[in-house]
């Protein structure tokens, strides 16, 4: 079958937005289990992301930069930080990791709710 590079780009911006989104959403103060779930996660991300050929190489991106998930600072910076391995390797502008703050936002609206847990 064909590749078909704009139903690829939908689904790698749609997953972009996912993952930055959680990362924005990860514990400040996680816990060991918080951090072992980032770690999973990622890891089977890597096996099972359904483009193929991006998997691949995004599994090599991840043997080389491993997920730190010390707390949501580390999280978003790591992923802004491989995420942007993928751009220069697709020749996409640099993302500047520094003005990532609030630009993913859930619109979830309960995030005072989870800090009282
Ligand atoms: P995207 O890269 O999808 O980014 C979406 C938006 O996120 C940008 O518009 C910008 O606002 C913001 N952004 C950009 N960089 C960052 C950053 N570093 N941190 C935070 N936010 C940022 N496509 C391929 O053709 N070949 C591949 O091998 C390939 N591998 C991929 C691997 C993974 C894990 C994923 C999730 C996607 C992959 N893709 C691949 C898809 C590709 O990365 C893009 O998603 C797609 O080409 C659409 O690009 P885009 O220009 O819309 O921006």
């Amino acid at each position: 079958k064909l590749e078909n590079a704009t139903l690829k780009a939908e689904l790698g911006r749609a997953t972009w937005k996912f993952l930055h989104t959680m990362a924005a959403r990860f514990p400040e103060k996680p816990t060991e289990n918080d951090r072992l779930a980032l770690k999973s996660f990622i890891g089977l991300f890597g096996r099972l992301y359904p483009c193929g050929d991006c998997a691949e190489h995004f599994r090599k991106v991840l043997a080389k930069n491993p997920p730190q998930t010390y707390d949501r600072n580390a999280v978003a910076g790591w992923l802004c930080y491989v995420h942007n391995i993928v751009n220069k390797r697709l020749k996409k502008p640099e993302f500047d990791c520094n003005k990532i703050g609030d630009f993913y936002d859930c619109g979830c609206g309960d995030e005072d709710k989870n800090k009282e847990k």
